[in-house]
Protein backbone atom coordinates (compact mmCIF):
# COMPACT_ATOMS: atom_id res chain seq x y z
CA UNK A 1 0.00 0.00 0.00
CA UNK A 2 3.26 2.15 1.41
CA UNK A 3 4.81 1.89 -2.15
CA UNK A 4 1.44 2.85 -4.30
CA UNK A 5 0.92 5.83 -2.42
CA UNK A 6 3.85 7.07 -3.12
CA UNK A 7 3.83 6.81 -6.99
CA UNK A 8 0.90 8.13 -6.50
CA UNK A 9 2.00 11.15 -5.03
CA UNK A 10 4.69 11.85 -7.06
CA UNK A 11 2.96 13.46 -9.86
CA UNK A 12 2.73 16.79 -7.50
CA UNK A 13 5.16 19.33 -8.54
CA UNK A 14 6.97 20.22 -5.89
CA UNK A 15 11.08 21.04 -5.59
CA UNK A 16 13.38 19.59 -3.13
CA UNK A 17 13.14 21.53 -0.55
CA UNK A 18 16.10 23.58 1.19
CA UNK A 19 17.50 22.35 4.33
CA UNK A 20 20.39 23.72 6.42
CA UNK A 21 21.64 22.27 9.76
CA UNK A 22 22.58 24.59 12.37
CA UNK A 23 23.79 24.57 15.74
CA UNK A 24 26.29 24.81 18.16
CA UNK A 25 29.73 23.40 17.52
CA UNK A 26 30.26 20.00 18.04
CA UNK A 27 26.48 19.57 18.78
CA UNK A 28 26.87 17.15 16.08
CA UNK A 29 25.98 18.47 12.70
CA UNK A 30 28.31 17.14 10.71
CA UNK A 31 27.92 13.61 12.21
CA UNK A 32 23.87 13.82 11.78
CA UNK A 33 24.51 14.63 8.62
CA UNK A 34 26.79 11.75 8.32
CA UNK A 35 24.22 9.26 9.94
CA UNK A 36 21.56 10.28 7.20
CA UNK A 37 23.80 9.60 4.69
CA UNK A 38 25.98 6.33 5.98
CA UNK A 39 28.86 8.08 5.52
CA UNK A 40 31.61 9.16 7.48
CA UNK A 41 33.02 12.57 6.52
CA UNK A 42 33.12 13.66 10.18
CA UNK A 43 35.97 11.78 11.17
CA UNK A 44 37.69 13.46 8.39
CA UNK A 45 36.54 11.42 5.02
CA UNK A 46 37.08 14.85 3.67
CA UNK A 47 40.27 15.81 5.96
CA UNK A 48 39.84 19.31 7.07
CA UNK A 49 36.46 20.34 5.54
CA UNK A 50 34.54 21.96 8.50
CA UNK A 51 35.02 25.67 7.32
CA UNK A 52 33.63 25.28 3.72
CA UNK A 53 29.55 24.83 2.59
CA UNK A 54 28.63 21.17 2.55
CA UNK A 55 25.83 20.25 0.32
CA UNK A 56 24.19 16.44 0.05
CA UNK A 57 21.32 15.24 -2.24
CA UNK A 58 18.82 12.67 -0.34
CA UNK A 59 16.69 11.63 -3.22
CA UNK A 60 13.61 10.65 -2.61
CA UNK A 61 14.13 6.77 -2.67
CA UNK A 62 16.44 6.90 -0.10
CA UNK A 63 14.16 9.08 1.92
CA UNK A 64 11.11 6.92 1.69
CA UNK A 65 13.56 3.72 2.73
CA UNK A 66 14.79 4.85 5.96
CA UNK A 67 11.35 6.21 6.74
CA UNK A 68 9.40 3.36 5.55
CA UNK A 69 11.44 0.44 6.88
CA UNK A 70 11.05 1.80 10.34
CA UNK A 71 8.20 3.56 10.85
CA UNK A 72 6.27 1.88 8.70
CA UNK A 73 4.10 4.85 7.33
CA UNK A 74 2.45 5.32 4.76
CA UNK A 75 2.82 8.89 3.27
CA UNK A 76 3.15 10.09 0.01
CA UNK A 77 6.46 11.06 -0.96
CA UNK A 78 5.80 14.81 -3.24
CA UNK A 79 9.13 16.23 -2.60
CA UNK A 80 11.59 14.49 -5.62
CA UNK A 81 14.33 14.78 -2.26
CA UNK A 82 15.76 17.12 0.16
CA UNK A 83 18.83 18.91 -0.34
CA UNK A 84 20.63 19.26 2.96
CA UNK A 85 23.17 22.23 3.58
CA UNK A 86 26.15 22.36 6.30
CA UNK A 87 26.99 25.74 6.72
CA UNK A 88 29.62 25.92 9.11
CA UNK A 89 29.78 29.61 8.88
CA UNK A 90 25.80 30.46 9.51
CA UNK A 91 26.02 33.96 8.54
CA UNK A 92 27.02 34.51 5.41
CA UNK A 93 24.87 31.16 3.98
CA UNK A 94 21.99 32.94 5.74
CA UNK A 95 22.64 36.09 4.34
CA UNK A 96 22.25 35.25 1.07
CA UNK A 97 19.55 36.02 -1.42
CA UNK A 98 17.54 34.61 -4.37
CA UNK A 99 14.87 37.08 -5.69
CA UNK A 100 14.94 38.59 -2.27
CA UNK A 101 14.27 35.81 -0.14
CA UNK A 102 16.56 33.00 1.92
CA UNK A 103 17.69 30.39 0.05
CA UNK A 104 17.19 27.67 2.62
CA UNK A 105 13.30 26.72 3.23
CA UNK A 106 14.15 24.81 6.65
CA UNK A 107 16.40 24.19 9.09
CA UNK A 108 17.57 21.81 11.51
CA UNK A 109 18.58 23.21 14.61
CA UNK A 110 20.90 20.81 16.30
CA UNK A 111 20.85 20.79 20.60
CA UNK A 112 22.99 18.74 22.15
CA UNK A 113 21.09 16.99 25.16
CA UNK A 114 23.76 17.38 27.76
CA UNK A 115 24.88 20.70 27.11
CA UNK A 116 21.51 22.47 26.31
CA UNK A 117 21.45 25.80 24.34
CA UNK A 118 24.61 27.21 23.96
CA UNK A 119 25.80 30.73 22.93
CA UNK A 120 26.23 29.97 19.10
CA UNK A 121 22.44 27.87 19.73
CA UNK A 122 21.00 31.49 20.29
CA UNK A 123 22.91 33.32 17.17
CA UNK A 124 20.89 30.27 15.39
CA UNK A 125 17.66 31.53 16.85
CA UNK A 126 18.41 35.14 15.93
CA UNK A 127 19.06 34.22 12.45
CA UNK A 128 16.49 31.98 12.04
CA UNK A 129 14.08 34.32 13.75
CA UNK A 130 15.34 37.47 11.25
CA UNK A 131 14.80 35.19 7.89
CA UNK A 132 11.39 33.99 9.40
CA UNK A 133 13.16 30.34 8.35
CA UNK A 134 10.99 27.81 10.12
CA UNK A 135 12.66 24.94 11.82
CA UNK A 136 12.82 21.82 14.10
CA UNK A 137 15.16 21.11 16.35
CA UNK A 138 17.31 17.81 16.27
CA UNK A 139 18.14 17.05 20.77
CA UNK A 140 21.28 15.12 19.55
CA UNK A 141 23.17 12.36 21.39
CA UNK A 142 20.45 10.84 23.58
CA UNK A 143 22.43 7.66 23.42
CA UNK A 144 24.73 9.64 25.97
CA UNK A 145 22.31 9.18 28.82
CA UNK A 146 23.57 6.96 31.65
CA UNK A 147 22.46 3.60 31.04
CA UNK A 148 21.07 3.89 27.55
CA UNK A 149 20.41 0.88 25.49
CA UNK A 150 21.02 1.09 21.63
CA UNK A 151 18.78 1.01 18.84
CA UNK A 152 20.36 1.03 15.56
CA UNK A 153 18.05 3.30 13.92
CA UNK A 154 14.51 2.97 15.45
CA UNK A 155 11.56 5.52 16.21
CA UNK A 156 12.48 7.37 19.35
CA UNK A 157 9.87 6.25 20.62
CA UNK A 158 10.10 2.82 20.34
CA UNK A 159 13.92 3.43 21.78
CA UNK A 160 12.76 5.19 24.63
CA UNK A 161 10.05 2.86 25.54
CA UNK A 162 13.14 0.46 25.56
CA UNK A 163 14.91 1.76 28.66
CA UNK A 164 14.80 1.61 31.73
CA UNK A 165 13.00 3.99 34.33
CA UNK A 166 16.04 5.86 35.51
CA UNK A 167 17.27 6.63 31.78
CA UNK A 168 13.52 7.64 30.88
CA UNK A 169 13.57 10.29 34.15
CA UNK A 170 16.68 11.60 33.25
CA UNK A 171 15.76 11.79 29.95
CA UNK A 172 12.56 13.73 31.09
CA UNK A 173 14.68 16.17 33.18
CA UNK A 174 16.88 16.97 30.66
CA UNK A 175 14.42 18.09 28.23
CA UNK A 176 12.00 19.80 30.92
CA UNK A 177 15.34 21.88 31.10
CA UNK A 178 16.07 22.57 27.31
CA UNK A 179 12.30 23.48 26.97
CA UNK A 180 12.90 26.24 29.80
CA UNK A 181 15.86 27.51 28.13
CA UNK A 182 13.60 27.64 25.32
CA UNK A 183 11.35 29.07 26.51
CA UNK A 184 13.56 32.14 28.22
CA UNK A 185 14.57 32.99 24.17
CA UNK A 186 10.81 33.71 23.52
CA UNK A 187 10.00 30.22 21.98
CA UNK A 188 7.48 27.43 23.02
CA UNK A 189 8.74 24.00 21.81
CA UNK A 190 7.90 20.28 23.33
CA UNK A 191 8.49 16.91 21.98
CA UNK A 192 7.09 16.49 18.51
CA UNK A 193 4.51 13.53 19.32
CA UNK A 194 3.43 15.79 22.10
CA UNK A 195 2.21 18.62 19.87
CA UNK A 196 -1.43 18.25 19.71
CA UNK A 197 -2.78 17.58 16.46
CA UNK A 198 -4.01 21.95 15.42
CA UNK A 199 -2.23 23.25 18.16
CA UNK A 200 -0.10 24.71 15.81
CA UNK A 201 -2.77 25.55 13.46
CA UNK A 202 -4.49 27.95 15.86
CA UNK A 203 -1.44 29.28 17.05
CA UNK A 204 -0.27 29.96 13.48
CA UNK A 205 -3.57 32.48 13.21
CA UNK A 206 -2.84 33.80 16.66
CA UNK A 207 0.66 34.46 14.99
CA UNK A 208 -0.97 36.22 11.82
CA UNK A 209 -1.96 38.50 14.49
CA UNK A 210 1.68 39.08 15.32
CA UNK A 211 2.09 36.69 18.52
CA UNK A 212 4.31 34.35 17.61
CA UNK A 213 3.25 31.69 19.58
CA UNK A 214 3.80 28.54 17.29
CA UNK A 215 5.40 25.79 19.18
CA UNK A 216 8.58 23.97 17.99
CA UNK A 217 8.73 20.48 17.39
CA UNK A 218 11.60 18.64 19.13
CA UNK A 219 12.98 15.27 17.69
CA UNK A 220 15.17 13.41 19.89
CA UNK A 221 18.08 11.67 18.01
CA UNK A 222 21.45 10.25 18.05
CA UNK A 223 23.87 10.63 15.23
CA UNK A 224 26.04 7.74 16.70
CA UNK A 225 23.52 4.75 16.66
CA UNK A 226 20.77 6.55 14.45
CA UNK A 227 17.94 6.70 17.09
CA UNK A 228 14.89 9.47 15.81
CA UNK A 229 16.60 9.74 12.53
CA UNK A 230 13.04 8.06 10.63
CA UNK A 231 10.98 10.42 12.62
CA UNK A 232 13.33 13.43 11.82
CA UNK A 233 12.98 12.74 8.20
CA UNK A 234 8.98 12.15 8.27
CA UNK A 235 8.51 14.83 10.26
CA UNK A 236 10.59 17.20 7.41
CA UNK A 237 8.57 16.04 4.92
CA UNK A 238 5.53 16.13 6.14
CA UNK A 239 5.67 19.75 6.94
CA UNK A 240 7.01 20.57 3.98
CA UNK A 241 4.40 19.09 2.21
CA UNK A 242 1.56 20.18 4.33
CA UNK A 243 2.70 23.61 5.41
CA UNK A 244 5.20 25.01 2.51
CA UNK A 245 3.18 23.70 -0.42
CA UNK A 246 3.26 27.47 -2.11
CA UNK A 247 7.10 27.90 -1.73
CA UNK A 248 7.72 24.75 -3.21
CA UNK A 249 6.05 24.47 -6.10
CA UNK A 250 8.34 23.91 -8.75
CA UNK A 251 8.83 26.96 -11.50
CA UNK A 252 10.15 27.18 -14.91
CA UNK A 253 11.74 30.04 -13.94
CA UNK A 254 15.44 29.73 -12.95
CA UNK A 255 16.46 31.36 -9.96
CA UNK A 256 19.87 30.32 -9.32
CA UNK A 257 22.46 31.87 -6.69
CA UNK A 258 26.34 31.23 -7.14
CA UNK A 259 27.72 30.49 -3.37
CA UNK A 260 31.77 30.03 -4.57
CA UNK A 261 33.62 31.10 -7.86
CA UNK A 262 36.50 28.55 -8.08
CA UNK A 263 39.71 28.56 -9.96
CA UNK A 264 40.57 24.89 -10.82
CA UNK A 265 43.65 23.44 -12.45
CA UNK A 266 43.18 21.99 -15.30
CA UNK A 267 39.48 22.90 -16.60
CA UNK A 268 39.90 26.49 -16.21
CA UNK A 269 37.09 28.83 -13.53
CA UNK A 270 34.41 27.07 -12.14
CA UNK A 271 31.03 28.45 -10.00
CA UNK A 272 29.43 26.68 -7.03
CA UNK A 273 25.76 27.57 -7.35
CA UNK A 274 22.54 26.59 -5.47
CA UNK A 275 19.64 25.84 -8.21
CA UNK A 276 16.44 26.85 -6.05
CA UNK A 277 14.19 26.77 -8.89
CA UNK A 278 13.42 25.66 -12.16
CA UNK A 279 15.85 23.68 -14.66
CA UNK A 280 19.32 24.45 -15.89
CA UNK A 281 21.10 22.77 -19.31
CA UNK A 282 24.36 22.11 -20.78
CA UNK A 283 24.27 24.82 -23.54
CA UNK A 284 22.21 27.30 -22.04
CA UNK A 285 23.00 31.00 -22.55
CA UNK A 286 23.52 32.37 -18.92
CA UNK A 287 24.56 35.88 -17.74
CA UNK A 288 26.26 35.93 -14.59
CA UNK A 289 26.76 39.29 -12.74
CA UNK A 290 31.02 40.10 -12.66
CA UNK A 291 33.36 42.64 -10.91
CA UNK A 292 33.48 44.53 -13.99
CA UNK A 293 29.95 44.11 -15.24
CA UNK A 294 28.33 41.27 -16.46
CA UNK A 295 29.51 38.06 -18.07
CA UNK A 296 27.71 36.66 -20.64
CA UNK A 297 28.66 32.96 -21.72
CA UNK A 298 27.13 29.43 -22.34
CA UNK A 299 27.03 26.70 -19.72
CA UNK A 300 29.55 23.95 -20.92
CA UNK A 301 29.12 21.46 -18.32
CA UNK A 302 27.32 20.60 -15.43
CA UNK A 303 28.06 18.40 -12.78
CA UNK A 304 26.89 17.60 -9.12
CA UNK A 305 28.25 15.31 -5.88
CA UNK A 306 27.01 12.30 -6.26
CA UNK A 307 23.35 11.65 -4.54
CA UNK A 308 24.33 10.87 -0.87
CA UNK A 309 27.95 12.39 -1.30
CA UNK A 310 29.15 15.36 0.85
CA UNK A 311 30.15 17.82 -1.53
CA UNK A 312 33.65 18.65 -0.09
CA UNK A 313 34.46 15.09 -0.26
CA UNK A 314 36.88 14.72 -2.95
CA UNK A 315 35.59 12.05 -5.49
CA UNK A 316 34.36 11.92 -8.90
CA UNK A 317 31.00 14.51 -10.20
CA UNK A 318 28.29 13.57 -11.97
CA UNK A 319 27.67 15.04 -15.32
CA UNK A 320 23.99 15.71 -16.34
CA UNK A 321 22.76 17.27 -19.84
CA UNK A 322 20.26 19.17 -17.75
CA UNK A 323 19.11 19.47 -14.33
CA UNK A 324 16.26 20.70 -11.98
CA UNK A 325 16.09 22.72 -8.90
CA UNK A 326 16.98 21.85 -5.51
CA UNK A 327 20.87 21.15 -6.16
CA UNK A 328 23.50 22.17 -5.36
CA UNK A 329 25.69 22.57 -9.03
CA UNK A 330 29.09 23.22 -10.16
CA UNK A 331 28.62 24.69 -13.20
CA UNK A 332 31.89 25.36 -16.10
CA UNK A 333 32.00 27.60 -18.97
CA UNK A 334 34.13 30.98 -20.18
CA UNK A 335 34.98 33.67 -18.53
CA UNK A 336 33.51 33.27 -15.17
CA UNK A 337 36.62 34.26 -13.10
CA UNK A 338 35.53 37.70 -11.83
CA UNK A 339 31.74 36.70 -11.14
CA UNK A 340 30.52 37.93 -7.50
CA UNK A 341 29.44 35.07 -5.23
CA UNK A 342 26.13 35.92 -3.75
CA UNK A 343 24.49 37.15 -6.80
CA UNK A 344 21.53 35.66 -9.04
CA UNK A 345 22.56 33.98 -12.26
CA UNK A 346 20.33 34.63 -15.34
CA UNK A 347 19.29 32.01 -18.22
CA UNK A 348 18.86 33.82 -21.62
CA UNK A 349 15.28 32.32 -22.85
CA UNK A 350 14.42 32.26 -26.67
CA UNK A 351 12.72 35.13 -26.35
CA UNK A 352 14.54 37.52 -23.68
CA UNK A 353 16.62 40.80 -24.98
CA UNK A 354 19.90 40.08 -23.84
CA UNK A 355 20.13 43.89 -22.89
CA UNK A 356 17.41 43.77 -20.39
CA UNK A 357 18.95 40.70 -18.88
CA UNK A 358 22.27 42.25 -18.41
CA UNK A 359 20.52 45.06 -17.00
CA UNK A 360 19.07 42.63 -14.37
CA UNK A 361 21.97 41.03 -13.76
CA UNK A 362 23.69 43.21 -12.59
CA UNK A 363 20.59 44.97 -10.86
CA UNK A 364 21.32 43.09 -7.59
CA UNK A 365 25.36 43.75 -7.35
CA UNK A 366 25.49 47.04 -5.37
CA UNK A 367 23.87 44.96 -2.39
CA UNK A 368 25.06 41.88 -2.26
CA UNK A 369 28.47 43.58 -2.39
CA UNK A 370 27.18 45.74 0.68
CA UNK A 371 26.18 42.65 2.45
CA UNK A 372 29.85 40.96 1.93
CA UNK A 373 31.28 44.27 3.19
CA UNK A 374 28.89 44.21 6.43
CA UNK A 375 29.88 40.08 6.91
P1 LIG B 1 29.56 19.70 14.72
O1 LIG B 1 30.67 20.59 15.16
O2 LIG B 1 28.22 20.21 15.20
O3 LIG B 1 29.57 19.36 13.26
O4 LIG B 1 29.76 18.31 15.55
P2 LIG B 1 30.37 16.93 15.05
O5 LIG B 1 29.41 16.25 14.15
O6 LIG B 1 31.73 17.18 14.55
O7 LIG B 1 30.39 16.12 16.42
C1 LIG B 1 31.17 16.53 17.51
C2 LIG B 1 31.56 15.32 18.35
O8 LIG B 1 30.39 14.75 18.94
C3 LIG B 1 32.19 14.21 17.54
O9 LIG B 1 33.19 13.61 18.32
C4 LIG B 1 31.06 13.24 17.29
O10 LIG B 1 31.48 11.91 17.10
C5 LIG B 1 30.24 13.40 18.56
N1 LIG B 1 28.81 13.15 18.33
C6 LIG B 1 28.02 13.73 17.42
N2 LIG B 1 26.78 13.26 17.50
C7 LIG B 1 26.76 12.35 18.49
C8 LIG B 1 25.74 11.52 19.08
O11 LIG B 1 24.56 11.52 18.69
N3 LIG B 1 26.14 10.70 20.12
C9 LIG B 1 27.41 10.69 20.60
N4 LIG B 1 27.68 9.86 21.59
N5 LIG B 1 28.37 11.46 20.07
C10 LIG B 1 28.06 12.29 19.04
Amino acid sequence: IAQVEFEKADNENLRSPICCIMGHVDAGKTKLLDCIRGTNVQEGEAGGITQQIGATYLPGENLRDRINRELKVHVGLKVPGLLLIDTPGHESFMNLRSRGSGLCDIAILVVDIMDGIKPQTVESLKLLKMRKTPFIVALNKVDRLYGWKTCHNASIVKAKNQQSKDVQNEFERRLTEIIAQFKEQGLNSNLYYRIKRGENEEKREKEEKGEREETISIVPTSAISGEGIPDMLLLLVKWCQRDMVEKLTYRDKVQCTVLEVKVNEGDGTTIDVVLVNGVLHEGDQIVVCGMQGPIVTTIRALSTPHPLKELRVKGTYLHHKEIKAAQFIKIAAQDLKNAVAGTDIYVVGPNDDLEVVKELTMGDKESVMNRIHRT
